[in-house]
């Protein structure tokens, strides 16, 4: 693995192991104190469809993109397995992308406020 994909695995795991424990508490509910109607409504409606199974089928996708993305030594620098951008006046490895790909780039952005993301290397 590589040090973006090893961050990656470790916000899966946490919000996988938030999911499974919000999923083996049935009953436990979400009360807004002072909320006007409305929000509370909204905020419901969005709990209906982010809920425990959305958050688990999520990160099972997540992950599958995460393993068809991985980093691949080519030369001096490491490149991405999956990404080739299609150039028909260059089919060579010349068109490979750097690794991390804009795409493993993406599914760290959201995690972007977590210590140990660098800015600096993976920012989109
Ligand atoms: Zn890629």
């Amino acid at each position: 693995m590589s040090e973006i994909a090893d961050f990656l695995t470790a916000q899966y795991d946490r919000l996988e192991a938030l999911a499974r424990a919000v999923a083996d508490s049935p009953g436990v509910g979400v009360e807004l104190y002072g909320a006007p109607d409305e929000a509370r409504r909204a905020y419901r409606q969005f709990l209906d469809v982010i809920d425990e199974d959305y958050v688990l089928a999520d990160i099972e996708s997540k992950r599958r993109i995460l393993a068809r993305h991985q980093p691949r030594e080519m030369g001096q620098r490491a490149v991405c397995s999956n990404c080739r951008p299609v150039d028909p006046d260059a089919p060579s490895d010349s068109t490979s992308v750097i690794w991390p790909c804009p795409d493993v780039r993406d599914l760290a952005a959201p995690f972007s406020a977590e210590p140990g993301y660098d800015a600096e290397r993976w920012a989109v």
